[in-house]
């Protein structure tokens, strides 16, 4: 048998390790300072964000947006039923009430008709996640047009968007309020843990890095005339965070390239599909596909060396959430969706072997 396929694999090389070396040497006191303010103004500008603040991760990045925003206990923020489970939990850890709505069949991105129906005068925000990079089929002018008529926070959990633009030539998650990104170590670049929140709100921007540095009124200081507690980064993640921002169009190219790849490769056979995605605009960050027998297939690839991996489960339907309510998108993806192996250096020839193997399971 040939090597393992995985899933996916995080892609560091001797340049994060040069950069993580040459940091340590230089003495610094490995806390967020002079790298961590670098990979922040790196983001800003790839962006476009006025702000970038950097946080421990990209599910407490949402929570602070939600603090940031205003949003407190019993408020209620519309989230889609398909995402990481990171979405609902980051408001629920403050009180405020997750509300779940359907996605869009083509994007699964949240179904703006749904979020109308699904207002009410507890509603604060929508949290709109751009997801595998895609954004929703109305249009984030929609969503922006609805926001601002009834008084609503967006807030964008772009957290496996960076390098997705909208078709005005923003960038995916400085649009709303406020945006959130993860680099987290499935995502395009990865810092082993991290996130980061971009905002073009002087104000926003001001209370955000304060919420994550205990509330402090000043630099270093200890007089706080607010709450906050402690969010932040380490300069070893940013010295290898700078690093991969480097590598970061590399990359966006080449994800662009394997979901042509597998376009082509999977195109004609019966029972798996690939979702649109706005290519042109961004690549995808995962390949996410519906597949028949999906458990079947799972076990098929397996025994040819090669990693998938199941899709978002609706989350209607996970244990710890359990509620009532039909959610046909989500749970259709719960049924059928998979991830096919997307990590950014997979070969022309290892995404050929996928697509065979594929090809073979729908034919027996
Ligand atoms: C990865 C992800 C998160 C969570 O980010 P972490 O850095 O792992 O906490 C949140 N939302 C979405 C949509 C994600 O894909």
């Amino acid at each position: 048998m040939s090597d393992f396929i995985p899933q996916m694999i995080p892609w560091f090389g001797d340049e994060e390790t040069d950069a993580v070396t040459s940091y340590m040497r230089s003495g610094g006191w490995i806390t967020e300072f002079k790298q961590t303010e670098a990979f922040e103004r790196a983001i800003a500008a790839y962006t476009g964000s006025r702000h970038c603040i950097v946080t421990n991760n990209g599910t407490i990045s949402l929570t602070l947006a939600a603090v940031a925003a205003g949003i407190g206990a019993g408020d209620e923020v519309i989230v889609p039923n398909y995402t990481q489970i990171a979405t609902p939990n980051s408001v629920l850890m403050i009180g405020a009430i997750p509300v779940f709505v359907d996605v869009e069949p083509n994007t699964l991105c949240l179904d703006i008709d749904l979020v109308r129906r699904a207002i009410t005068p507890k509603t604060r925000a929508i949290s709109l996640v751009a997801a595998n990079g895609r954004y929703p089929d109305a249009g984030i002018a929609a969503f922006e047009a609805l926001a601002a008529e009834h008084g609503l926070i967006l807030i964008e959990d772009s957290a496996q968007a960076l390098g997705c633009f909208y078709p005005d030539g923003r960038h995916i998650g400085t649009v709303g309020a406020i945006g959130s990104f993860s680099f987290s170590v499935p995502k395009i670049i990865s810092t082993g843990q991290g996130g980061c929140l971009v905002t073009n709100d002087d104000e926003l921007a001001r209370k955000l890095r304060k919420l994550k540095d205990f509330g402090r009124s000043g630099g270093g200081n200890d007089i706080h005339d607010s709450i906050g507690w402690n969010f932040k980064f380490t300069d070893v993640q940013a010295a290898i965070g700078i690093e991969q921002m480097k590598k970061l169009d590399a990359r966006v190219a080449l994800k662009k390239q394997m979901w042509f790849a597998y376009r082509d490769g999977l195109a004609g056979i019966d029972g798996i599909s690939l979702f649109e995605q706005h290519v042109e605009h961004g690549p995808p960050w995962f390949i996410d596909t519906l597949a028949e027998r999906r458990e079947e297939l799972i076990q098929h690839l397996k025994a040819g060396g090669i990693g998938s991996r199941v899709m978002y489960p609706p989350i209607n339907a996970q244990e710890a959430y359990a509620f009532p309510g039909s959610y046909p998108v989500s749970e259709r993806v719960g049924r059928e969706g998979l991830w096919l192996p997307s990590s950014a250096q997979l070969s022309a020839v290892e995404i050929d072997r996928v697509c065979n193997a594929i090809r073979a399971f729908y034919r027996a």
